[in-house]
């Protein structure tokens, strides 16, 4: 969980009484040996956190999580790995972690599981006998029927899913095509938003996460005056400043955004040395051979856009291949005229959410973001763009840099209101809410 959402989240987690159960990215060695799994108690609620076995790093994580299921669910069919063995091993660990949870079972505590690691989860613990309300949001899109079938053993996996009372997705469409998926491929009965099988009920509702705006935006006040924001702030000369915050994910759309900006400058020599794009590129599955490919071809790319466009005194793209803690990268946001936020395809994408929060309320900058996002349901006044079309996404930005005052206010204002309105605590309390709800359902049929 990252700084800021584990902030927002822990008092929340404290008055619900829910057990939130989430990967701890952590590994460790031993298959068998205790404990695997780390629980914080927050007053009546709880946080577990779960290692992963060493033995199942390569099946269980480099492999199906990685290689067959986020490139399924980020539509990318092309890119997945089918191997029976992973399939096994991802199901082995998803027991295995059930079991490393069951000591934490409180009478009535509601487990809410989180993402694509864990999608059968609920099932493995619902067969050791747990029959309190079990709940699962999943992060990331949810894909077409075909695709989804591309991943080996789908139709049991996704029926493995069934055993939640409530599923929590990010879109309308995201629930869409898992609805669809579940009537047209599983010929299971759909109605209202609900799954029916033999054993119970499965409610699936939207949830859109966001982020503690409020707090966000205090935090990038303060961090002004950090030395690395300073030192970049100094470092820019009068240029206007475009930032890019991504993991180096082939999700994440890094190749399009950098021809993008090559082709804005190119296309406009009165831009050249007054503009330059900040990308920060966080180091990400880099042993997975597709993301170990992504990250040569694009540090090839930036490299010779800057060797043809850069001057002694001026580098197109500062490009950084690190991480850096939210108590800077707010000050990198507010710092920077345009945020570039163009996924390919993204469950929400909070950087584009964070870069709202972070801007100064007098002077704005403006955001360009991928229709894609699911973060492009709420921040409709961004300056949407289309991914794949490189030359309309450098007409885009050029816009964004010469966009007037009052414009950027007007946008920035309506993104701000629904940051407000929709903030994480909200999005957890109606979570847990549904899920009590759609567990007393199931408990009044059984
Ligand atoms: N992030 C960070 N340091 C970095 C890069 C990213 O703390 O160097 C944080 C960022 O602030 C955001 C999260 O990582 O909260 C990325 O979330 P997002 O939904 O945008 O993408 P994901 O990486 O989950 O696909």
């Amino acid at each position: 969980m990252t700084g800021g959402l584990a902030a927002a989240l822990l008092p929340v987690v404290e008055k619900s009484g829910a057990i939130w159960v989430g990967s701890s990215g952590r590994v460790r060695d031993g298959v068998h040996r205790e404990p695997f799994a780390e629980i914080e108690q927050l007053g009546a609620g709880a946080l577990a956190m779960l290692d992963l076995p060493a033995a199942h790093y390569g099946g269980y994580y480099e492999g199906f999580a990685n290689s067959a299921l986020w490139p399924a669910l980020h539509s990318r069919p092309d890119l997945i790995r089918v191997s029976h063995d992973d399939y096994r091993s991802y199901r082995e660990v998803n027991a295995f972690m059930a079991r490393a949870l069951l000591r934490f079972r409180k009478p009535d505590a509601a487990f809410w599981i989180q993402d694509y690691h864990f999608l059968a989860l609920g099932a493995e613990l619902r067969q050791l006998g747990v029959n309190h309300p079990i709940g699962f949001f999943l992060h990331t899109p949810w894909p077409s029927r075909a695709t989804i079938g591309c991943v080996p053993h789908h139709r049991e996996l996704i029926e493995a899913m069934l055993a939640y009372d409530l599923i929590g997705f990010q879109t309308e469409e995201d629930r869409g095509n898992f609805l669809g998926y579940v009537g047209s491929e599983l010929g299971l009965e759909v109605a209202d938003g609900a799954v029916t099988t033999a054993s119970g009920t499965t409610r699936c509702e939207v949830f859109a996460i966001s982020i503690d705006s409020g707090a966000f935006a205090h935090q990038a006040q303060k961090a002004m005056t950090h030395p690395e924001v300073s030192r970049l702030r100094k470092s820019l000369n009068g240029e206007k400043l475009v930032i890019g915050v991504d993991r180096l994910d082939y999700s994440k759309g890094l190749i399009n955004r950098v021809k993008a900006f090559d082709k804005m400058l190119s296309d406009r020599p009165a831009l050249q040395r007054a503009v330059s794009l900040l990308q920060i590129a966080t180091p990400s599955r880099g042993t997975i051979e597709a993301y170990g490919n992504l990250q040569g071809d694009l540090a090839k790319l930036v490299s010779d856009v800057n060797g043809r466009l850069g001057e002694v005194d001026w580098t197109p793209i500062r490009y950084l291949n690190k991480g850096y803690r939210q108590s800077v990268l707010a000050g990198l946001y507010r710092s920077a005229h345009v945020g570039l936020v163009t996924p390919l395809q993204d469950g929400m994408n909070l950087v584009a959410k964070e870069y709202v929060a972070a801007q100064n309320p007098i002077d704005p900058g403006v955001l360009v973001l991928s229709k894609f996002a699911g973060a492009a349901n709420e921040l409709d006044t961004a300056l949407q763009v289309n991914p794949h079309d490189i030359d309309g996404m450098s007409r885009v930005i050029a816009a964004a840099l010469a966009m007037p005052l009052t414009e950027r206010r007007l946008r920035w204002e309506a993104m701000m209101a629904k940051l407000r309105d929709n903030s994480i605590q909200r999005w957890f309390g109606d979570f847990v809410g549904a899920l009590e709800r759609a567990h007393a359902d199931n408990r009044s049929h059984a």
